[in-house]
């Protein structure tokens, strides 16, 4: 058991609306939910970037990252259940 099995879809949706209040230090612009999660992946947590800035932080193509972060999602319930919630929620 490692630490990520405390996080629920339902504690991680709270973390990405406060996140995706915040301006992206790569760009100025600000962080959209899916970014945040993003971010929230891969432990950016304290300034959530956009895709690219996560992209560049990392020093990965983001086609790479992309991949990376489907993988990541696919193989965590909380994670997925997060990103369905936000797809939902963009669609209200
Ligand atoms: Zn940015």
């Amino acid at each position: 058991m490692n630490a990520d099995d405390r996080i629920t879809t339902e504690s991680l949706v709270r973390e990405i609306q406060a996140m995706a209040d915040e301006l992206c230090p790569h760009c100025d612009q600000p962080v959209s939910l899916e970014d945040a999660l993003r971010c929230r992946a891969f432990g950016s947590k304290r300034r959530p970037k956009c895709f690219a800035g996560l992209a560049d932080f990392l020093g990965e193509s983001a086609d790479v990252l992309d991949a990376q972060l489907q993988d990541y999602f696919e193989q965590r319930d909380c994670y997925r259940g997060a990103w369905e919630w936000i797809q939902s929620h963009n669609d209200e």
